[in-house]
């Protein structure tokens, strides 16, 4: 059994991911990294960064990854990072962006990345359902064609690597949050 917590969580929008991951750090004593978050925090402080992380966000695209690899960096070196672990949230969201994360850490090497899988077909309908005012039509299918497109391909990346498990999304959050406990702590245990 490994030392902190060092894991990244996977999963479309919609798939619950965010609330998941707000548990899951309380269950592992674990910080929780949210680079959703970080930049939103960015914005609301009117940093420079923010500003054009700001615009970008608006349009539904990708920061750039030089610019979020940084703020990773320098996040994950804080000591209460090392000292409790983490889980990522949000990041990596590109093969460039796992690259670095995996070049990073090393030596050490993530315990595991879960991907909490929904169908296209049902988060497109949990999106529509909740109805946040950046949710049209329009918006999600902008987001999904991306996560696809750009985020998807790290599932190869992470399987290639031996790290990979996918635990599956559909049920209660309660269900699926008893799924990740069972499938992180059998990933620790061959850590
Ligand atoms: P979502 O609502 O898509 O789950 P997040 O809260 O994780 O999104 O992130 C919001 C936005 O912040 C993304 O749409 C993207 O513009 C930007 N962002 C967050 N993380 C990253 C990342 N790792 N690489 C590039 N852009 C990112």
């Amino acid at each position: 059994m490994s030392g902190p917590l060092k894991l990244v969580l996977l999963g479309r929008q919609g798939a619950g991911k965010g609330t998941q991951a707000v548990r899951l750090a309380e269950r592992y004593g674990a910080l929780h990294i949210s680079t959703g978050d970080m930049l939103r925090a960015a914005v609301a402080e009117g940093t420079e960064m923010g500003r054009k992380a700001g615009e970008i966000m608006d349009r539904g695209d990708l920061v750039p990854d030089e610019v979020m690899i940084g703020i990773v960096d320098e996040r994950l070196a804080k000591p209460d990072a090392v000292e409790h672990g983490f889980l990522l949230d949000g990041f990596p969201r590109t093969v460039a962006q796992a690259q670095a994360l995996d070049a990073l850490l090393a030596p050490a090497r993530l315990d595991a990345v879960v991907n909490i899988d929904v169908p296209l077909d049902e988060v497109r309908d949990r999106m529509r359902s909740r109805g946040r005012a950046d949710d049209t039509d329009e918006a999600i299918e902008r987001r999904l064609a991306l996560y696809e497109e750009q985020t998807s391909p790290l599932i190869d990346h992470y399987e290639a690597e031996g790290l990979l498990v996918v635990v599956d999304g559909l049920g209660s959050m309660d269900e699926v949050f008893d799924r990740l406990v069972v499938a992180i702590d059998a990933a620790r245990e061959r850590s």
